[in-house]
């Protein structure tokens, strides 16, 4: 008894000592700045029934769509042996995806593509048409194949369209002009949620740039996800002023070997764009849009935590 005593009193001292370090700590923040405000929530994240979020997937792509209890995933980063973005997936509590659109079939952007299509209910898949002499024979893509044709997948070759995710408008574009990179066939995507939208652009280089400014596509946007991981070949000048974004993602790996972003890129997109996020420094980037304001909150990561 003495000993549960005792304990009840100690309970009380040490809720005495935290009710007064807590009111010395909101004293300091109420003499602060006036920056920190309780509850301070942007509208858009309260609001909020669609978010675009540029997943931390190290040197690749993954972004994910969801809208109103609808999914898209573009691109899914490379494999790893985490299975990062398959497992984020389950982590959220995703079991279909509506659609899984892979801009160009390079390893780090189709790398989890069939993990994800053996384990989670994909509707269905978009891809571009490439021509026969750049059709990747790499493992992923076949097994990627191989689990479409298993699975029964849906499968549509990428053109201009337009779909409907949530409360959503998907635009796509494909290329009409031949090229001698694959990263020139990169499906071109445009979100549109009410008054915001967004501009996914794969490994698209400058030649297929020119092409749809050429076409007269809408390219504006509130937020870009820059082409090629920030690298040099790609985000020429007219591009970036017929966007015109108001934030810019750059997904590329920590200490990538590449060499990206490309600094000179870099601050071309700088110029055009007044926020520049890059992955490999700010985690994941997490868009909320409620159709008028957007919000954003960065540093997830894929691993860890
Ligand atoms: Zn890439």
């Amino acid at each position: 008894m003495t000993k549960k005593k005792g304990g009840s009193e100690l309970f009380k001292y040490a809720v005495g000592t935290l009710c007064v370090l807590a009111a010395a700590v909101s004293a300091i923040f109420a003499k602060s700045s006036g920056a920190f405000e309780k509850n301070k929530v942007p509208e858009a994240e309260n609001t909020a029934d669609t978010t675009v979020e540029f997943l931390d997937v190290g040197q690749g792509d993954c972004t994910l769509v969801s809208s109103a209890g609808h999914y898209m995933l573009i691109d899914t980063g490379d494999r790893d042996s985490d299975d990062g973005v398959l497992n984020y997936l389950k982590e959220s509590g995703i079991e279909t995806l509506d659609c899984m659109l892979l801009t160009h079939p390079h390893a780090d952007h189709i790398g989890e593509a069939a993990d994800i299509a053996e384990q989670i209910e994909v509707k269905s898949i978009i891809m571009p048409l490439v021509p026969e002499e750049l059709t990747p024979t790499s493992a992923v893509y076949e097994e990627l194949l191989d689990t479409i044709e298993e699975k029964g997948i849906d499968f549509f070759q990428a053109e201009d369209d337009k779909l409907s995710l949530g409360s959503c408008e998907v635009f796509t574009y494909a290329p009409e002009e031949e090229y001698s990179s694959l990263n020139n066939y990169s499906v071109l995507v445009k979100i549109v949620h009410g008054e915001n939208s967004f501009l996914i652009t794969g490994d698209c280089e400058v030649q297929e740039e020119k092409e749809y400014l050429k076409r007269g596509i809408d390219l504006s946007a509130d937020v870009l996800k820059a082409a090629h991981h920030g690298s040099d070949t790609s985000s020429s000048s007219e591009w970036l002023s017929a966007v015109l974004p108001q934030y810019t993602v750059i997904s590329c790996g920590a200490g990538n070997k590449y060499g990206h972003p490309d600094d000179e890129t870099y601050s071309r997109i700088c110029k055009y764009s007044p926020k520049v996020y890059i992955t490999a420094e700010d985690g994941g980037i997490l868009f909320y849009s409620d159709g008028k304001g957007l919000s954003v909150k960065t540093g997830r990561k894929l691993t860890g935590e």
